[in-house]
């Protein structure tokens, strides 16, 4: 399997997986077929970006030959269409490693997502995806040849392939320029690929935006028959009214490598103090690894056009990790590195200003395509509510963002939710918990929705932190209704009676002597109308579901009490403090109390502490009941 790792020339085998994934472009992508140019033209315009970047440290590499561009050459009559890039070249290890194993590129993850995908079939969309663009090639063409000379070195090396198992090494002794060349021999039913008109479309269509002069031999006869096909300057530095939607995609798919479109294209220059010109993009769906908290952001670096870097971190806060694209910088040197701009202040100007301008594209978004920005939401609210804890200043943009289902919309902002609010209400209720069943059968909300209140129901953990740091909207406090000092306005009960009252109240007072050690206090409540009882939230204590995600990371994190309220009117409650009236020491009470609390808990999504105590006293309370009904 390893035999390709040999010194020298010859002949090698590709690795197994990559065999495959040939088979499989060749296989799938025939209707495809023009995606080939754009794969090429894409790894040219790459490896440009790469050169300039090198040369910034080392002038030396420009110097033999300055031109930075692409050429297209179709040759009639050799059947062959040629790709020529004077960028950074391939030295013989790295065409072997590059285009012959699996080693760098993402073949074996394309290989899985395929399995994924079922049907075995790759996509466009696949191929960028997963860096394996330039296998394309064999779809038109039955023999393909790289020849490169790495720039800085002398040395040329020449790979070739028929597509099927192996590829071959050799050394050239003639000279070559710096960069690479790869020769197309096309196959006969491709042969339309060397007409003028058509790769003139092509790169026009798919490639247009490539920052490189791409040029086109219309006329071999003439000494410089090339003629420039594309507009060769940087799509982001472009006036916004001259880009087309389309191109927009086309960079987006160059950037990403990824298919399809994106959700939205925020694109911005920005002149004054500081100048920087952004062209970003909010993607359809959370792309791998988003939530992983050290997950760096994918937008590129560029110094007055010239490439930096992929993925800066400190383009975009953290909360926006989401964002894919490129910011271009007029004043940070071109020879930064990572390091200096961990606490430039240039840094710290654009990523308040990118915030900004994000920040308002997606109020904008909200607000003219509500549906695109519920899309947006579900994939990317969860991260961009982290905000709400690590940039106060961008609160009160960020709580106009926000959106959450609740009982009485689908999905709502607080602003409309604020609209509904009858005259008499003056909180924004919510309900905190691991998902929307939980939190929508909780008891807590019994008394709330049948006085005709609203509720949200927030389920990401993170919520936790954005309540905490919002408190209120537009003048009305939010509060969770699971909070001790939430509750609605007591429905007065006219018939209530004063000697059953103070029998409950007795039943809480033993209750909470008995349950000392795991609740707060024993309170009578106001909430509930169906359920016997429930457990609140004290000052200051986490929702239980975040209580729960906490402790699954930190064993020794102290446990949260929680206040236990009974419901007063409750048949079960007044029966069981008639009970207790009549024999303070009874143990069947003791064990209703239990099982009072225990049931509570796990309304509340906790585990239990003793869950064989419970089941033991369900048994036993239930054989009495049986026992009660008679034979
Ligand atoms: P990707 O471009 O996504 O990395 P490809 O299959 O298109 O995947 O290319 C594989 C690798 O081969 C590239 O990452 C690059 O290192 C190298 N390569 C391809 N074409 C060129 C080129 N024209 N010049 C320099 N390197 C190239
Ligand atoms: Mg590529």
């Amino acid at each position: 399997m390893n035999s390709q790792v040999q010194t020298g020339a010859g002949e090698h085998r590709f690795q197994a997986e990559v065999s495959r994934v040939l088979e499989i472009v060749i296989r799938s992508l025939y209707s495809h077929r023009d995606i080939f140019l754009r794969e090429l033209l894409s790894n040219a315009a790459d490896a440009l970006d790469k050169l300039r970047f090198r040369a910034v440290t080392e002038h030396a590499l420009l110097a033999e030959d300055p031109k930075l561009e692409i050429r297209i050459i179709p040759d009639g009559s050799e059947g062959t269409l040629t790709i020529v890039d004077t960028g950074i070249g391939m030295s013989r290890d790295e065409l072997v490693s590059n285009l012959g194993t699996i080693a760098r590129s993402g073949t074996k993850r394309f290989l899985e997502a395929l399995k994924a995908n079922g049907d075995g079939q790759a996509s466009p969309e696949l191929i960028g995806q997963f860096g394996v663009g330039f296998y394309s090639a064999f779809i038109v063409a039955d023999l393909v040849e790289v020849t490169s000379r790495a720039a800085g070195s002398d040395e040329v090396w020449k790979w070739s392939s028929k597509g099927s198992e192996t590829f071959e090494i050799a050394a050239v002794s003639d000279p070559h320029p710096r960069g690479t060349k790869v020769v197309l021999h096309l196959k006969d039913d491709a042969k339309d690929l060397q007409d003028e008109w058509k790769l003139k479309d092509l790169v026009r269509r798919y490639s247009d935006f490539l920052a490189f002069p791409i040029r086109l031999l219309v006329d071999p006869k003439k000494e410089d028959g090339f003629e420039t096909v594309n507009k060769a300057s940087a799509l982001w530095r472009r006036p916004k009214k001259d880009i087309t939607s389309e191109e927009y995609a086309e960079f987006w798919r160059h950037v990403t490598k990824e298919g399809g479109e994106p959700l939205e294209s925020i694109h911005f220059n920005i002149e004054g103090t500081i100048s920087f010109s952004a062209l970003l993009y909010v993607p359809k769906e959370a792309p791998f690894g988003l939530f992983e908290p050290d997950r760096k952001s994918g937008v590129r670096l560029y110094v007055k056009r010239v490439f930096i870097m992929e993925d800066c971190e400190q383009l975009v806060p953290p909360w926006l990790r989401f964002l894919r694209g490129v910011v271009d910088s007029d004043d940070l040197p071109l020879n930064v590195s990572r390091e200096l701009l961990q606490e430039d202040r240039v840094l710290v100007k654009i990523r308040k200003s990118v915030t900004a301008k994000v920040l308002a594209a997606l109020e904008k978004m909200a607000e003219a395509r509500p549906d695109d920005y519920r899309k947006f939401f579900e994939a990317f609210g969860a991260v961009l509510k982290e905000g709400f804890h690590f940039d106060r200043d961008s609160k009160d943009t960020l709580a106009k963002l926000l959106r959450a289902p609740s009982s009485k919309s689908d999905w709502t902002s607080l602003a409309e939710y604020v609209t509904r609010m009858p005259a008499e209400q003056d909180t924004i209720w919510y309900a905190l918990g691991a998902n929307r069943r939980s939190v929508e059968s909780s008891p807590h909300a019994e008394s709330l929705r049948s006085q005709g209140h609203e509720i949200l129901w927030l389920t990401d953990p993170i919520d936790e932190w954005v309540t905490d740091t919002l408190r209120e909207f537009e003048g009305k406090k939010l509060q969770s209704i699971m909070r001790a000092e939430a509750s609605a306005k007591k429905i007065e009960t006219p018939d209530e009676d004063p000697a059953q009252r103070s029998e409950v109240e007795a039943l809480a007072r033993h209750a909470a002597a008995m349950l000392k050690a795991e609740v707060e206090d024993v309170k009578l409540s106001t909430r509930l109308t169906e359920s016997p009882a429930c457990l609140t939230l004290p000052e200051g204590a986490l929702h239980a579901h975040v209580e729960r995600l906490l402790r699954a990371q930190r064993a020794d994190m102290p446990a949260q009490k929680r206040i236990f309220e009974l419901n007063p009117d409750h048949p079960l409650v007044k029966q069981l403090a008639r009970r207790h009236a009549a024999d303070s020491s009874s143990t069947e009470v003791d064990m209703w109390i239990r099982v009072l609390h225990d049931q509570a808990t796990l309304a509340e999504g906790s585990p239990v502490t003793d869950p064989h105590r419970l089941a033991r006293s369900m048994t036993d309370l239930l054989s009495r009941a049986m026992g009660a009904q008679g034979n």
